[in-house]
């Protein structure tokens, strides 16, 4: 059995993702681009998976390239700048970077 990448649940065979966070991920794609955060976190609930798992699949990276948090909160970041017609384009690294260092001033 193998583990989902996301939650570290067991996924079963030849999958990386288990069935809980398949059917998160399938409802970003639904969700990105069009709602605002509270939204989006609101439409993942709805799929009636527990938030414990919800929140650790929106923190998990296993690519390297942000988290799904991370992705979000850029994507939201950008379009904000663009209607504000700040040129430029928040990346879920810089959008980590800014988390992380807030999180150092808060300790
Ligand atoms: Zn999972």
């Amino acid at each position: 059995m193998a583990r989902c990448a996301y939650c570290g649940e067991s996924a079963g065979l030849m999958s990386r993702m288990c069935r809980d966070c398949k059917s998160l991920m399938a409802r970003v794609d639904e969700l990105r681009g069009r709602v605002g955060y509270g939204e989006f976190l609101d439409g993942l609930e709805r799929t009636g998976v527990a938030k414990e798992k919800i929140l650790a699949f929106l923190k998990a990276d296993p690519d390297g390239k942000g988290s799904v948090q991370d992705q979000i909160t850029a994507e939201m970041t950008t379009e904000l700048m663009q209607i504000m017609g700040i040129a430029g384009r928040q990346t879920p690294q810089e959008v980590k970077k800014i988390r992380d260092s807030v999180s150092k001033d808060s300790k």
